[in-house]
């Protein structure tokens, strides 16, 4: 029978640097680990695709999906709906490889009380006015998303403690180096 996966959970404030860390990770451990593309009820931003990024439904489409159950956890983070899709996850780490989410602090709170087992990492920002230069800098939200992203930050990162590991993101390569150490050489 096939080993299975881990479950890794990658979580911290919207523009501390958690999709460019999982990007490299995923580009260099393509047959270890796969990414959990999540469900969510934003609208797409440019740059992203349906099916690669997220997969993008309406809101209706989302509350039909929680009634059935569909979802191992899901989250209302800045006023759209994020959820991971329960299937994907069991089937991903079935068949042996490791499931990586990229959810929010939320959400991964949400797993930790259901007991769900995983390696839970929060990625902090150095502080929070460097976190507003790097939305600001990102040009995807408007300056009212923006601040509302960082009001929520301050809050999440108040939970930073309840994770197993924290990785500070004042560096990208030493904060890649981290993420690797945690997950590949305990
Ligand atoms: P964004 O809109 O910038 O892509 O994502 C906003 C936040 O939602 C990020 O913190 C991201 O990690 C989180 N997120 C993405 N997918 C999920 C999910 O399936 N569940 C939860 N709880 N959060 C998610």
């Amino acid at each position: 029978m096939n080993k299975k996966g881990r479950l890794i959970v990658i979580t911290g404030p919207s523009g501390v640097g958690k999709t460019t860390l999982i990007k490299k990770l995923l580009n260099e451990y393509k047959d270890k680990v796969y990414f959990s593309v999540s469900f969510t009820s934003r609208l797409p931003r440019d740059s992203e695709i349906d099916g690669v990024d997220y997969y993008f439904i309406s809101k209706e489409e989302f509350k039909k999906r929680v009634k059935r159950n569909k979802f191992l956890e899901y989250a209302l983070v800045h006023d759209n709906y994020y959820g991971t899709d329960k299937k994907l996850v069991e089937d991903t780490v079935f068949s042996g490889k490791d499931c990586l989410l990229d959810i929010d602090v939320q959400g991964g709170l949400n797993l930790m009380s259901k007991n769900i087992k995983a390696i839970y990492i929060f990625i902090a920002p150095p502080s929070i006015i460097t976190l507003k230069k790097r939305l600001l800098k990102r040009y995807t939200d408007t300056y009212d998303v923006i601040e509302k992203r960082v009001i929520n930050a301050e809050k999440e990162i108040k939970e930073k403690d309840n994770y197993q590991y924290i990785i500070t993101n004042d560096n990208f390569n030493k904060a890649y180096k981290e993420l690797k150490t945690i997950l590949f050489k305990n």
